[in-house]
């Protein structure tokens, strides 16, 4: 009853204001190319963003379409075939990323708030986690820009041979609404650190974040302190000057923003702004994260058009398996907080909890317990868990795969329902007694609806564990090290989780097996996807040594 009363309240007005709404283009703000009618007043086309906790309009938000990705395109290629950012010193590359870095900490609030807003995240969780991961992933890929190398080979032959590796070029990257800018950071930062300029498409239902932050980027402070630096023969003091003034050591410059068209942002749907970036010519490469179904059709996309590679984050179903010998508190925790973080909208959600017959009444009396004290209500108010679903869409998508799991015969031991009359809130459902053919135990809810599933032995698990077409992550709770190494080597799937869930570090690889995408994203393997490996090859004169 408390949750439902916390929904019931007048919502909380956001502790921010909303700024930017127009298209980032080139480093300017400017409107959508298409009219929004053909009245004579122009005025180009808009969207609204919902807030989730009400239905009702943030703001009025640019809407890119073919035209605007097509501006956003060549600026992004005069940036990089003609601009400085490919061609500065990687070192200053790396500055200019810890100085955005600092920005987005700086606003560190402000930034969570309006993700909150836009979003209906927890705002404690958006504070505390998401946005301080952002500028945590934008610091870990400002420290590799300037260690980006090369290699030479010992090829056969008086050949002197070096792979250099160099930005790839445009790089288009759409982005889903569930971590605006959490995944944001995961593509921006590595694109940038290896030099190359980058067109975002932002998520339809969350466009607000990502245009506040990218404004950071091209800030231009007036004035920049130069460290005392002692080169050649010079004596530099620690002195202020202005970032124009001609300075003697254009490698010790701070740089001040990031140049203009080096990263562009457009707001905008699927079918046409993001259809727009994955097939345009121009685009070099492509990284998407979203669902698979998407997924698939911007591969193609690429295909068809240029051919640019396609880094695909999408969809899950991931296990979490707990072994007899687990602690089971412990384990009820973890594969509570591994459904339910983030309303349940995780791509690695733990959304088929695997349970040994002989804990699994006990586990399920305690994730009951667990679910039913969870606070649902305004992700403003302090202390809430859990806020609305994203919209209205995934709203009935969840309520329907509560009806499909009942009728199906699951057991419904807590939750189904919405909670309130108004926004997109929803109770922390849980079913057990699931059954690996449910539809519930096949398809990704992507809501907060947690169905635990008994198994007998490990063997039998791993077997179920992998029968389906994702291969995202998984969470192992054993204190046994040959149950733990049998599941990590038998899992088909990117991330394992032992004894821990949701453990996200910059540096750690993710992504997915199967259908749960293509390449990795974070950690050394992010650089990957936007570097071009160029092989040169010398003859030696005299290949005495
Ligand atoms: P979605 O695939 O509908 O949308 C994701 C993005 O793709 C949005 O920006 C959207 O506008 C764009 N898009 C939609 N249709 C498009 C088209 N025809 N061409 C080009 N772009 C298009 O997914 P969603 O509903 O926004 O997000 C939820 C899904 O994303 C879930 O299935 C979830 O598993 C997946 N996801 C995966 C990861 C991961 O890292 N693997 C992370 C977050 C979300």
């Amino acid at each position: 009853a408390a949750t439902a009363v916390a929904a019931e309240e007048e919502p909380i007005t956001p502790p921010v204001q909303v700024h930017y709404t127009q298209l980032l283009i080139n480093g300017q703000f400017v409107d959508a190319a298409s009219a929004f009618s053909s009245a004579s007043l122009y005025c180009g086309k808009t969207f609204p963003t919902l807030d989730p906790r009400t239905g009702e309009v943030i703001a009025h938000v640019a809407e890119g379409e073919a035209e605007d990705v097509n501006r956003a395109v060549a600026a992004a290629r005069k940036a990089f075939d003609e601009g400085s950012w490919p061609r500065m010193t990687a070192y200053d590359r790396s500055r200019i990323m810890y100085r955005f870095a600092d920005l987005i900490e700086k606003h560190n609030n402000e930034i969570a708030a309006l993700e909150t807003w836009d979003n209906g995240k927890p705002y404690e969780q958006a504070a505390e986690m998401e946005i301080p991961s952002l500028t945590r992933v934008i610091r870990y890929y400002a420290g590799w820009a300037d260690k980006i190398h090369g290699l030479t080979v010992p090829a056969d032959g008086p050949h002197h041979v070096q792979v250099l590796h160099e930005p790839i070029g445009v790089a288009g990257q759409i982005i889903p609404w569930n971590f605006p800018l959490l995944l944001y950071g995961w593509k921006v930062g590595p694109a940038l650190a290896c030099g190359n300029t980058i067109v975002v498409k932002t998520a339809e239902q969350t466009p607000l974040s990502a245009l506040y932050v990218s404004k950071l980027a091209h800030e231009v402070p007036s004035a920049v302190q130069v460290l005392t630096v002692d080169i050649t023969s010079a004596n530099v003091d620690s002195t202020y000057f202005h970032d124009k003034d001609p300075f003697p050591f254009p490698a010790f410059q701070m740089k001040a923003g990031l140049p203009p068209g080096v990263l562009n942002v457009i707001s905008g749907f699927g079918p046409t702004a993001g259809a727009s970036l994955a097939s345009h010519m121009n685009v070099d490469k492509l990284s998407f994260t979203g669902s698979t179904d998407t997924g698939r059709i911007v591969l193609e996309l690429a295909a068809r058009s240029n051919l640019k590679p396609v880094t695909l984050e999408l969809g899950g179903k991931s296990p979490f398996i707990v072994c007899e010998d687990a602690d089971v508190d412990k384990a009820v925790e973890l594969a509570h907080r591994a459904l339910f973080f983030n309303q349940g909208q995780c791509c690695c959600s733990g959304s088929r909890t695997f349970v040994h017959e002989h804990v699994y009444d006990e586990f399920v009396e305690k994730a009951k317990e667990r679910a039913l004290k969870r606070t649902v209500g305004d992700p403003f108010r302090k202390g809430v868990e859990q806020g609305p679903q994203i919209d209205e869409k995934q709203f009935n998508k969840t309520l329907d795969y509560i009806r499909s799991g009942v009728e199906s015969g699951a057991t419904l031991q807590a939750g189904g329902g919405r909670v309130g009359s108004k926004g997109y809130f929803i109770q922390p459902t849980i079913f057990s007694d699931v059954k690996d053919e449910m539809t519930i135990a096949r398809e990704e809810i992507f809501g907060p609806v947690q169905s635990i599933l008994k198994f007998k032995n490990i063997d039998e698990v791993m077997v179920r564990a992998n029968a389906t077409r994702y291969g995202l992550a998984a969470g192992v709770f054993t204190k046994n090290l040959n149950t733990a190494n049998t599941l990590i080597r038998g899992l088909k799937v990117g991330t394992v989780w032992i004894n821990c869930f949701f453990v996200f570090d910059a540096a750690i690889p993710f992504g997915g097996f199967k259908m749960s995408g293509q390449g990795r994203e974070k950690g050394m393997y992010g650089l990957k996807n936007y570097l071009q490996v160029k092989a040169v090859v010398t003859p030696l004169e005299n290949p005495a040594w």
